[in-house]
């Protein structure tokens, strides 16, 4: 089981960690822990690179499977031993636009629903780019201002985000979670971890974010689409 470092600590640039395990047609590794994301929840994975003795290899890809992180490594140095002691640089760039981008979607979407009693039905992301599909039949130009403009209020709020991790049956007790659809969960995680924006949001939710909504810092609804009558398209970018 690799221990993921960036569920607690979204903001670790670089961590040590040893090689479990060498996948050689792969190119890949996997580690005892890792700060490196690796894609769900609509946040692509992060990239970056591993120094091992004197060696340094691009983390290409990283991908999670089963209890494991796998990072993909570029090049064609021969691989490291299982057991290698490991320095794990992340694309930081890359990885904080991520998270203010992230964080952008869950403000938007509370709004949403806040305001207009609308729900979120799918999102996607990149760094700076994002879109969240939701039912919201009445959606039309005028209220794309509107939703920016609230948008920016929550921002400007400087809301603290709070991650926490809790035992499964406590976290199905709450009403918020449950309206987010918690009851998908598989059967067998024992643990959800939560991102709450204080007093706006909160959600069962795997991705890295920012500790304030201030560090999203400028945000633009740029865009929406209609999907058909019910679903509308929204999408914002942030600087
Ligand atoms: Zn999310």
């Amino acid at each position: 089981m690799t221990d993921l470092l960036y569920q607690t600590d979204s903001y670790l640039r670089e961590f040590d960690a040893a090689i479990t395990a060498v996948v050689p047609e792969e190119r890949a590794v996997s580690l005892d822990r890792t700060a490196f994301y690796p894609g769900g929840g609509g946040q692509p994975c992060d990239f970056g690179a591993l120094a091992v003795g004197g060696m340094t290899y691009p983390v290409e890809r990283v991908k999670r499977q089963g209890g494991e992180v796998l990072h993909f490594l570029g090049g064609v140095a021969p691989l490291p031993a299982i057991g290698s002691a490991v320095h794990g640089v992340m694309d930081w760039m890359h990885r904080y636009q991520l998270m203010r981008t992230h964080t952008a979607l869950h403000i938007l979407c509370s709004v949403v629903f806040r305001d207009y009693g609308a729900l979120v039905t799918g999102g996607d992301m990149e760094p700076g780019k994002g879109r969240m599909d939701f039912e919201f039949e009445r959606l039309q130009k005028e209220l794309v201002q509107e939703i920016e403009a609230a948008v920016k209020r929550e921002v400007a709020a400087g809301r603290e985000v709070r991650i926490k991790i809790l035992p499964r049956q406590e976290a199905f007790q709450i009403p918020d979670l449950i309206r987010t659809k918690i009851n998908l969960l598989p059967e067998g995680i024992t643990q959800v971890r939560t991102v709450e924006i204080v007093g706006l949001d909160l959600q069962a939710d795997g991705g890295t974010h920012v500790r304030s909504t201030s560090e999203v810092g400028r945000v633009r609804v740029v865009d929406y689409k209609s999907k058909g009558a019910i679903n509308k398209r929204i999408y914002i970018e942030v600087e």
